[in-house]
């Protein structure tokens, strides 16, 4: 894995910082628990994967959303990050290439982000990276290369999304040193270790042939260029585009419906399944989460729905 980092990251990790756990989950759910506790703040993105906010609940902290935006491409600014730090803040979390909007952070604002962090050292990051290897115009920007944080940089990533390997419950965490201890004492009482069948097929992912990998990657890219296009020619609707991940998330504030409504009208009627935007937190209303981890043939099918379901809905609500 050290040598997978440095191939990919261009970042040298000694094995003993790695922990490899059943799912990139598992090492938000150590991180937060490590520093989430009542009296706590920990920052997280808003609308982002869901299980951020339910396990820094859990944990007591209190919950302090970084509004991701469509006219900023849905990346964070560093100084608004910044301002939401106080004396109680713990952590912050950041995904880059995100989930559910497939919105990048330039790397400006990462550097600008790491400068101002100097003046918050009570302050870990927990870095989710596990979108990192499916980006299409710009290349990743990892935060374990920044030597400055690294003694409170937590790294997440896994082979759920580069492989694939989704159930077969892999991830992988980078942990600062005075980290790595407490977290495979967590390990250890949780579950163990990662069962041996599937650090085989770990092993085999990451030694064996890689041309899988960008050629998925330009299947990716092909989907996400139809759907955004598509999905920018249905009237009332309007789609910012992702530059990472396999997410579209169209804005559809213009079909006068709730993301929730639109989500269950598409499902039910029209068998197309899409994700609230409700669903990654309260920022995602007026917005939908599609998935190109479909077939492209899939995606035309759904576009059409989408497109019968927005002439269907506007001439109900011009009736
Ligand atoms: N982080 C983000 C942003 C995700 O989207 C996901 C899965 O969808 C995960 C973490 C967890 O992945 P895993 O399957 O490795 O637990």
């Amino acid at each position: 894995m050290a040598n997978d980092i440095l191939k990919y990251r261009n970042v040298s990790v000694h094995p003993d910082e790695i922990l490899v756990v059943p799912g990139g989950k598992v090492v938000l759910f150590f991180a937060i628990l490590m520093f989430g506790e009542s009296g706590a703040e920990i920052l997280y993105p808003n609308p982002s994967f869901p299980i951020y906010q339910s396990v820094i609940d859990f944990s007591g902290a209190r919950a302090v959303p970084i509004p991701l935006l469509e006219k900023n491409g849905f990346a964070f600014s560093a100084d608004e990050v910044l301002n939401l730090i106080t004396e109680k803040t713990t952590l912050i979390i950041i995904n880059s290439p995100a989930n559910p909007t497939g919105g990048t952070v330039p790397k400006s604002e990462i550097d600008k982000l790491v400068a101002g962090l100097q003046e918050f050292p009570h302050v870990a990051i927990l870095s989710d990276e596990i979108y990192s290897r499916i980006c299409y115009d710009e290349e990743h920007t990892t935060l374990l290369a920044y030597p400055e944080i690294r003694d409170r940089l937590i790294l997440l990533d896994g082979w759920s999304k580069t492989y694939a390997m989704t159930g077969w419950r892999l991830g992988y965490s980078v942990w600062p040193q005075q980290l790595i201890e407490p977290a495979q004492r967590l390990a250890i009482n949780c579950h163990s270790c990662v069962n041996t069948p599937a650090q085989y097929g770990a092993i085999a992912a990451i030694e064996g042939p890689q041309d899988f990998v960008a050629e998925m990657n330009r299947a990716f890219l092909t989907r996400r260029d139809y759907l955004v296009n598509a999905l920018n020619t249905i009237e009332d609707v309007r789609c910012t585009l992702p530059h990472g991940a396999f997410y579209a998330f169209p804005n559809i504030i213009q079909t006068g419906k709730s993301a929730q409504q639109i989500q269950n009208e598409l499902l039910n009627d029209h068998f197309v399944a899409t994700v609230a935007g409700t669903s990654f937190g309260t920022l995602g209303e007026g917005y939908l989460r599609l998935s190109y981890a479909a077939s492209l043939d899939d995606l035309k099918v759904a576009v059409y729905r989408l497109n019968e379901y927005c002439s269907t809905s506007s001439l109900q609500t011009y009736n």
